[in-house]
């Protein structure tokens, strides 16, 4: 696995962590699910991600007993607060229903999941507020547009922003217009979200480039996708896996760079269609 600095956390992640939306709830799957976590924390893919969100809570417990005796810092968890919680009151207690699901005592690095009609200013205090209370280490935002972002990193008053987690796949590279060198100045990590596009997996003409650069490199599509969409490294990628062959192509995707050539190709394939700043959910 590639270890890469996290914008201004001083922490090193790895260059793909783990992704986990719409995870199993229940039976064989689930059980897989679990193992499938472990797996990949063993192979080096330590930053878990998840949310208040999924599941309603219950993918929050289901990641608390993945880790289950796991020590910290040897995994690196984040989760979101809903903007309907966005509130400073609301936060906070947010927060602690996390950490109770998460059966841990804090989380590493804590985002406002999309913009809220809470002014980010008052969210931005919360946040502050949790890591003094030692219940957070770091904050950040989610599908936050560049003047978004910069409102809100303004707003802290004694920590930096350290990350904004964005939609980033091959058919939507809005990003790498504005947002992606923004970060870059600011030194804020980009984690890059649904990297294989739901339902929108690279096929026909353009899948063929990529599966012609994976025969070449001994790689498959999918690693070459991860390779490219975290070729920049203020860039991470959080794949959601929940069968272990899965994870293991996925920790694959490390370990190698693409040429500049590829690089070249992958680009004619899939432009950049300066269409807007960012996709959100
Ligand atoms: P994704 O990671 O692009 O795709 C997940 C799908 O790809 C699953 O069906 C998974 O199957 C499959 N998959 C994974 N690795 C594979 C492999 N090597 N071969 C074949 N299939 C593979 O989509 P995503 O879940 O939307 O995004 C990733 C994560 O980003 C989420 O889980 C979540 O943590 C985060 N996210 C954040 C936001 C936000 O608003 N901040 C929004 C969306 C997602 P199996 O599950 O069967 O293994």
């Amino acid at each position: 696995m590639d270890w890469r600095l996290f914008g201004t956390s001083g922490v090193e992640l790895p260059r793909i962590g783990q992704g986990t939306w719409e995870f199993p709830e229940a039976g064989v799957r689930l059980r897989e699910a679990k193992a499938t976590i472990r797996r990949g924390i063993d192979l080096g893919m330590n930053h878990i991600d998840t949310a208040e969100m999924y599941g309603a809570g219950r993918v929050e417990e289901i990641v608390g007993d993945a880790i289950g005796d796991l020590k910290r810092p040897s995994v690196f968890l984040t989760t979101k607060v809903l903007p309907s919680n966005a509130s400073f009151k609301k936060t906070i207690a947010a927060c602690d229903r996390s950490l109770h699901r998460l059966r841990t005592d804090y989380i590493d690095l804590y985002l406002l999941h999309w913009p809220s009609s809470v002014p980010i200013a008052e969210t931005m205090s919360a946040l502050e507020h949790l890591v003094e209370q030692g219940k957070v280490r770091f904050v950040g935002v989610s599908n936050f547009d560049v003047e978004e972002l910069d409102e809100a990193r303004s707003s802290l008053r004694r920590i930096p922003l350290v990350c904004n987690q964005v939609l980033y796949h091959l058919r939507e590279r809005n990003i790498e217009s504005r947002l992606l060198p923004f970060c870059k100045a600011h030194d804020i990590a980009i984690v890059a979200y649904t990297p294989f596009g739901r339902g929108r997996f690279p096929a026909g003409r353009s899948g063929a480039v990529l599966q012609q650069i994976a025969a070449e490199k001994r790689k498959t599509v999918r690693q070459v996708i991860l390779n490219f969409l975290t070729r920049d490294p203020g860039v991470f990628s959080i794949p959601k896996a929940a069968q272990i062959a899965h994870v293991e192509e996925n920790a694959g995707a490390a370990g190698w760079e693409l040429s500049s050539d590829d690089v070249r190709r992958i680009d004619e394939a899939f432009p950049v269609v300066r269409r807007r700043e960012l996709a959100t959910l």
